[in-house]
């Protein structure tokens, strides 16, 4: 049959460029070959994947430079190291060395870091879980205990009586420093009064002295200005409690941690080059806002607890492709053998994802899964890549906080981890699991031993 006539049409044609050409060129291949000039792929070759690698010149390095913005601007500053960011005990054994105390937040990482022979007086004891047990322990050994709630008051001071000591106590605050949602789940609140009257209480215990207040605002405190905001009500605290009958004297103001890594926010769109401010910003400004609170002739010791800022960029995850799937909708689906499971820090952060290699072809739009058997394990849904084989090897970074702290071993061993030295030379740091490892704490009861016969 004959086609009905059209008559022809002359269609302009729109010269932007498509958007998935914008997006694959933004999205350019990043290649990762090496970490600290080792090949990545000679390190799974020797270590296997997946592998956490740990870099200890970044480490030092990032140790340095941030101790370093806040020791020159202010004569009397000390730097706890935050376990629960990451206590490997290499990692929290290179911090020492640095001169970093030890802050921690349970029994568990109280026991860690007096095993790792951290002196009492060298460990900050922070967090709203302490046990009387570990109270004992701490009070003994000399460790400023940062106080949460009205109970561990309580808890301390029967313990203080019970060892006929006097003991000198740092109190939590909160406080609105403009940060949203505001955390006032830890410590006593400032602006409410609470602080105030847990002073009271503290002062009528006898056995207990408050020389220390303490603040952590958050993780990620994208605002230097809310540290601005939170030394200077710490700071007119501090002279009401010294101004007060009650005699006590204030000789520290901890402000935590929270100071940003360069890590990607998931939701927004510039880059942590351009929206996180560089640390000599913030310790400009903290150490400006002492300065300008103080009173004269009073230098309060500032004390950080810095976690993720020095330990984030210092940590890479190298896993491997399994397979490669086309999803209905047509992305590219790769599954990778280290995921959520290793990854707890992906609900939050967009890494960077990285190839050893250039590899030829057209980028498209791909998404990685994790190896669980569950369907949030995404490690990232909107990667650019070409089209990659089995067995390719992906660099995921930073991943340095939280991770091996909060990785959980959900179905899978979870891998080695390797750090690499300021001479280059590879030690592992921690070993993979094995299944001894899984159920080394399992019991069996007798009577389920008996098999039935068939
Ligand atoms: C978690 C925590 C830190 C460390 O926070 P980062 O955001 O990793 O710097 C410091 N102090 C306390 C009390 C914490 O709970």
């Amino acid at each position: 049959m004959k086609k009905p006539y059209e008559s022809p049409v002359i269609l302009k044609t729109r010269m932007a460029i498509s958007d998935r050409a914008v997006n694959s060129l933004h999205h350019s291949q990043t290649v990762r070959s090496t970490i600290d000039d080792i090949a990545v792929n000679k390190l799974t070759d020797d270590y296997g994947s997946p592998l956490f690698v740990f870099s200890e010149k970044t480490m030092r390095q990032r140790y340095r430079d941030i101790y370093m913005a806040f020791s020159t601007r202010y004569p009397a500053v000390t730097f706890g190291w935050s376990y629960k960011t990451n206590y490997l005990s290499a990692i929290c054994s290179i911090l020492h060395q640095e001169g970093a105390l030890a802050e921690v937040v349970s029994d568990m990482e109280y026991d860690k870091a007096r095993a790792l022979g951290v002196p009492g007086e060298n460990i900050i004891y922070n967090g709203p879980n302490k046990s009387v047990h570990s109270l004992r322990k701490a009070i003994a050994d000399g460790a400023s205990i940062n106080v949460d709630h009205l109970d561990e008051i309580y808890d301390i001071s029967k313990v203080a009586d019970s060892m006929g000591r006097k003991v000198k106590i740092g109190l939590r605050l909160n406080l609105d420093a403009g940060i949203h949602p505001q955390w006032f789940r830890f410590g006593f609140n400032l602006e409410s009064g609470q602080a105030m009257d847990a002073v009271e209480l503290i002062s009528k215990t006898g056995s207990l002295i408050v020389n220390s207040l303490h603040c952590h605002l958050g993780t990620y405190i994208m605002d230097p200005n809310a540290y601005v905001i939170a030394v200077q009500k710490m700071l007119s605290f501090a002279y009401e409690v010294e101004d007060s009958i009650f005699g006590f004297k204030i000789e520290s103001i901890d402000i935590g941690g929270g100071l940003p890594s360069k890590s990607k926010l998931k939701g927004t769109y510039h880059g942590p080059d351009i929206v996180v401010p560089s640390i000599d910003e913030y310790a400009e400004k903290i150490t400006t806002a002492i300065y300008t609170h103080k009173r004269d002739g009073n230098t309060p010791r500032l004390i950080l607890e810095c976690g993720r800022a020095i330990i984030d960029e210092t940590g890479y995850l190298i896993v491997s492709v399994v397979a490669s799937k086309r999803l209905p909708d047509g992305r590219k689906a790769y599954v990778v053998d280290g995921g959520i499971n290793l990854l707890y820090t992906s609900f939050w952060y967009k890494y960077n994802i990285e190839l050893t290699r250039q590899v030829g072809g057209l980028n498209e739009e791909s998404v990685i899964y994790g190896p669980l058997c569950m369907n949030i394990d995404v490690i990232e849904d909107n990667a650019f890549f070409p089209s990659i084989d089995r067995g390719e090897r992906i660099v995921i970074s930073p991943v340095g906080a939280y991770n091996v702290s909060q990785w959980m071993q959900f179905i899978e061993y979870r891998p080695n981890i390797v750090l690499i030295a300021m001479d280059g030379s590879v030690d592992v740091v921690r070993e993979a699991e094995n299944l001894t490892d899984i159920q080394s704490r399992e019991i069996i009861p007798e009577r389920l031993l008996a098999r039935p016969k068939i």
